[in-house]
């Protein structure tokens, strides 16, 4: 049975790009190989990995004078990477700590060198991102370090701080979800599972002038601007990963690009949201309204047992992936750009149903 996949990563991909990759698994383009086995510096595999990064460039209006990388290590590794490279001697980092995704972030900057908290929300259990007029930051803060969209609270970052340093997000499970607004950034990073591809590769783009200056004294790998040099092929990449995540941008432009997933992703989030204002009381959202998140919906149902038959509900009909995070519980519906609009409408279906059975 085909289902809708609501997980929140890794996370559904279009039907067409996994069954274009089937097609082409075992016999690359007529070569004989998997594009899998090839050299990643033969001709097939550097014309999928231009490409890629072509595509990248285009679907995000990139500007000239950043780098688009693909590296390893997840989110994840961008949490000690980007402390590493750009948090030298004297130097210190403000980070607006939003929830569970920002403050490993935090921890890890903490290790490298002077990282502050600009903003905790703490105080309202998360349930919110800061104004920009709430940050406080220090003389001299290299950079501040904002979480896009906090991906097990629930939350997303509307109004982007212009606070006089330069911002690096990690953009990992709102990237490709709205256009970026450049010239606030020196760097974005993005493991690929949420909304671009499948596990194995990060993206990053990062600001040439800011490779200037980064630290030169750290392993090969750590290096961003080894990467840059190499255009991402310092070492072997993620070749599996790369492929598909070509794959997924070719057909969001062919889709209309940012602005039209956008629009159709802001439709989504408003049927879900709609259906939980509009039933009484029924299902609440642990949330504030202008910080939530149109990508990952985080609402209760009243009642732990209530809840155990709602997910069991949905799964009867083909709506998996739903089961909130294990550290906060509840209902997480995420809505990446593969979930269709008939998923959503499936879902708010299956909610109105199982209300008018149990309340
Ligand atoms: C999933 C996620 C991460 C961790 O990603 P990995 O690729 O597993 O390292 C980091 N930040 C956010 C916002 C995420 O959603």
């Amino acid at each position: 049975m085909a289902v809708f996949n609501f997980s929140a990563g890794p996370s559904t991909l279009p039907r067409s790009v996994l069954e274009e990759a089937r097609d082409e698994l075992v016999d690359y383009g007529g070569s004989g190989a998997s594009l899998v086995e090839l050299s990643h510096r033969g001709p097939e595999y550097t014309a999928v990995h231009e490409d890629a990064i072509a595509l990248a460039r285009s679907v995000f209006s990139v500007p000239e004078d950043f780098a688009v990388l693909f590296l390893q290590g997840g989110a994840t590794l961008q949490f000690s990477m980007v402390p590493m490279n750009f948090l030298g001697e004297g130097r210190s980092a403000a980070y607006v700590i939003s929830g569970a995704w920002a403050k490993k972030a935090f921890a890890d900057a903490q290790l490298y060198g002077t990282a502050y908290g600009a903003w905790d929300g703490d105080r309202g259990g998360y349930d919110r991102m800061p104004r920009p007029e709430e940050l406080e930051l220090a003389p001299d803060t290299r950079y501040l370090h904002v979480t896009s969209n906090e991906t097990i609270g629930g939350i997303q970052m509307f109004d982007w701080p212009e606070a006089g340093a330069p911002l690096i997000a990690d953009m990992s499970s709102d990237v490709m979800s709205r256009p970026i607004p450049w010239r606030l950034f020196d760097l974005v990073y993005a493991g690929a599972q949420k909304n671009l591809g499948p596990a194995g590769a990060s993206i990053v783009f990062v600001r040439e002038a800011a490779l200037e200056s980064t630290n030169r004294e750290l392993g090969a790998y750590l290096r961003y601007d080894l990467h840059r040099d190499g255009n991402s092929l310092f070492n072997t990449p993620p070749v599996f990963s790369i492929w598909l995540i070509g794959k997924v941008l070719r057909r969001l432009v062919e889709q209309g690009g940012l602005a039209a997933v956008a629009t159709l992703g802001r439709r989504k989030a408003a049927l879900l949201y709609d259906a939980i204002d509009g039933s009484g009381g029924f299902y609440t959202s642990p949330v504030q309204r202008d910080s939530r998140s149109l990508m990952n919906v985080v609402f209760n149902v009243p009642g732990e047992q209530l809840e155990q038959r709602f997910l069991s509900a949905c799964s009867d009909v083909g709506l998996v992936g739903l089961k909130g995070h294990r550290s906060v519980g509840g209902v997480r519906a995420s809505l990446y750009n593969a979930m269709p609009l008939e998923g959503v409408e499936a879902l708010v279906a299956v909610m109105s149903e199982f209300q008018a059975e149990n309340s």
